[in-house]
């Protein structure tokens, strides 16, 4: 099999309700779809890029032009191999989004060609589990948070996570008190504060954290992104559990994150890897610390989410997901790939991702 074209589109999809986090408010996804064509007119590979530039640094046309200029003449007119994987990352620095959506597209047609959903054509030292998803709560005053969180767990979603660190900790705790004490004990409660703090403000937040007694279950990435001995430090002198999100985007970062003893937990998501290839190398390191992993989404679809999932089946280390984006949209416009029933996420009928790649590409290029 060969590739004989890539084409991609811009698409919005509509949020229920604005999505409001410490660094943004976002009130559409925006994605760029991405379709590797083969010789075989049936067999096409579908991926997902989306611009999360305050994170990534991938704008929409830094994704598109990482697609144009360079993977399109790299890979087409290529034999469908998995050492394109490989040249992929190689190819070109940084823009690990468009690096996403492409290995996600040649994922999809590699587990076609094998005629297997992609988490069996992965296969790699899984361990069994039913993977429910946690759901992130908006960032509001508290009773309109306290009413969107029980909404959630009427829903069946067990987990919520909640932002903090847009407002002094004491606004926080206060949210998250309002929480605990309206939500159902056996409900999960973490925390994200996105790179928030320096250093003096993290340490007086989570000496605050772990006095409030509130059982909270960990809390993500409260310093800078460079901050790796630091992340290290905080992780060893406090008693809540702290996952690395914003750090983690290499086998580099792992590697440092290992190092410095940055070792509770961390999230793993496709647009910080550049894709499923480098996310198991960072699973490997992972599992040779003994890290458990979270996997977790950009502001997604239902495409790029399902090749998460198809990851988070085949990897052994990771035991939760954060998979909350695609339930935010006013309408499922995606055939196929990830169901959701409740908080319960798995995956569906189909080789590759599953997702009904022809009406999808009927609705985005039309
Ligand atoms: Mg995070």
């Amino acid at each position: 099999m060969f590739i004989t074209d890539i084409k991609y589109y811009r698409y919005g999809t509509s949020l229920k309700k604005p999505f409001k986090t410490a660094l943004r408010t976002v009130e559409v996804i925006e994605s760029i779809y991405v379709f590797i064509e083969t010789n075989y007119e049936d067999i096409v590979g579908v991926g997902e890029a989306v611009p999360t530039y305050v994170i990534t640094g991938d704008t929409k046309g830094g994704i598109e032009a990482a697609i144009e200029e360079v993977f399109k003449p790299l890979l087409i007119n290529r034999q469908l191999t998995k050492d394109l994987l490989d040249e992929i990352q190689q190819i070109i620095v940084g823009n690990t989004s468009a690096k996403a959506a492409i290995d996600i597209a040649l994922y999809d047609l590699l587990a076609q060609e094998a005629e297997l959903p992609l988490y069996k054509y992965l296969d790699h030292n899984p361990g069994n589990k039913d993977l429910e998803t946690c759901y992130t709560v908006s960032l509001n005053e508290a009773n309109e948070m306290v009413e969107d969180g029980l909404r959630y767990v009427e829903e069946g979603f067990n987990h919520l996570k909640i932002k903090v660190g847009k407002d002094n900790v004491e606004t926080d705790l206060n949210r998250l008190k309002a929480l605990r004490n309206s939500l159902p004990n056996n409900v999960i409660l973490s925390a994200d504060a996105n790179q928030a703090w320096d250093e003096q403000g993290a340490r007086y937040a989570l000496k605050h954290f772990d006095e409030a007694d509130l059982e909270i279950e960990s809390i993500e990435q409260p310093v800078g992104r460079y901050e790796y001995e630091l992340l290290g430090e905080l992780t060893q002198s406090f008693n809540i559990p702290l996952m690395v999100d914003e750090s983690l985007f290499s086998t580099y970062d792992a590697r440092r994150l290992v190092e410095v003893g940055a070792n509770n937990l961390w999230n793993i998501k496709l647009m910080k890897t550049g894709g499923i290839h480098e996310a198991l190398k960072i699973h490997d390191i992972a599992q040779s610390a003994d890290i458990h992993c979270m996997v977790g989404c950009m502001m997604e679809t239902h495409v790029s989410v399902t090749a998460a999932l198809h990851f988070s089946l085949a990897a052994k280390q990771v035991n939760r997901v954060d998979f909350d984006a695609p339930l935010m949209v006013v309408e499922r416009e995606i055939e196929g790939g990830i169901v959701y029933e409740g908080a319960k996420v798995s995956p569906s009928e189909g080789f590759g991702l599953g997702i009904d790649r022809k009406s999808l590409y009927k609705k985005v290029s039309s």
